[in-house]
């Protein structure tokens, strides 16, 4: 019997990066619109992992541990998600650290792009809304931006201010591609390519990135996203189907008021793929 008809979200953020739910609150939020199995996956941060499975248990709902790993390849960000990973590992633990390392002081270069164009106290006003002292995050800044009336939503200040070429962008390196890949597998997990569709790279580039996340011992790619599109559900597939990588299904919701994508509501995964918690049922509590 396919598996693939099961309500998981493998993909989501609480307040320990930069979402605004608590872990508490999601796992009823998850419960509450169907899901039969979460996973919290907070971007490079692990401490809201004992919070979540406690959750996910007082729930009766199944969890599998979680992040969302920054990547640096090819010049550009990408974003690995680590699934049933051992979530004491001393190494993981450890690269995650170092990988949150430096988003302080990008944050402050951001502040002062954003000085530049008359948007003063943008550090101070994204400090309000970090949950995580060490994960101050560019959604921060689009949150203070909209308070303060620069724009009417998130969107919006990510499309003027916040990516490339705009004054509150800073280029950061993060973690490489082998380290992220290798720090969830020797903790036992899998690694899977989050939201493929949204990464801006050529088709060589992102052939490269499927072929040396498979070299390094990735084996899954997240197919159906709230960051995909619904023909982007299809073309993934296809590379799942191609690189024969696990499929995994995940709204990445942030926020009630943000995200378009709820937890638990998006289609289920297209069938002829093999779902990544068929591999991690040994993993699930
Ligand atoms: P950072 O890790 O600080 O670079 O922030 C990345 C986060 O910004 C992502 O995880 C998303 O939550 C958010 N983000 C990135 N691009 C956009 C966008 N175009 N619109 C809304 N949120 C975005
Ligand atoms: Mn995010
Ligand atoms: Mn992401
Ligand atoms: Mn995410």
């Amino acid at each position: 019997m396919s598996t693939s008809i099961l309500n998981a979200d493998l993909h989501c953020h609480s307040v320990m990066s930069d979402g605004t739910l608590t872990p508490e609150q999601l796992a009823a939020r998850a419960k509450a619109n169907g899901v039969e199995l979460w996973s919290l996956t907070d971007h490079d941060e692990i401490s809201g992992q004992a919070r979540a499975i406690a959750a996910a248990q007082a729930q009766g709902m199944k969890y599998l541990t979680g992040t969302e790993i920054s990547v640096t390849f090819a010049n550009k960000t990408v974003h690995i998600v680590g699934l049933g990973f051992d979530h004491t590992n001393a190494a993981l633990i450890q690269g995650l650290h170092n990988t949150r390392g430096g988003r302080s002081e990008r944050a402050q270069e951001m502040a002062e792009g954003l000085a530049k164009v008359g948007i003063h106290g943008a550090f101070e006003g994204a400090l309000k809304f970090v949950g995580n002292p060490e994960l101050i995050s560019r959604t921060h800044f689009a949150r203070f931006l909209v308070e303060s009336g620069a724009c009417q939503d998130t969107h919006e200040v990510f499309r003027n201010y916040l990516t490339e070429g705009k004054p509150g962008f800073v280029p950061h390196r993060w973690a490489t591609l082998k380290n992220a890949v290798q720090w969830i597998t020797e903790a036992q997990g899998i690694a899977v390519i989050a939201h493929p569709g949204r990464y801006d790279f050529t088709a060589n580039e992102e052939y490269a990135l499927f072929t040396e996340f498979k070299a390094h011992g990735g084996q899954g790619v997240e197919v159906v996203t709230g960051s995909h599109t619904v023909p982007e559900y299809v073309e993934y597939a296809d590379m799942a189907r191609e690189f024969n990588l696990l499929a995994s299904r995940g709204s990445d919701f942030h926020s009630p008021d943000e995200s378009r994508i709820d937890l638990g509501t998006l289609p289920w995964l297209p069938g002829q793929l093999t779902p990544v918690w068929d591999a991690l049922a040994h993993r699930i509590q």
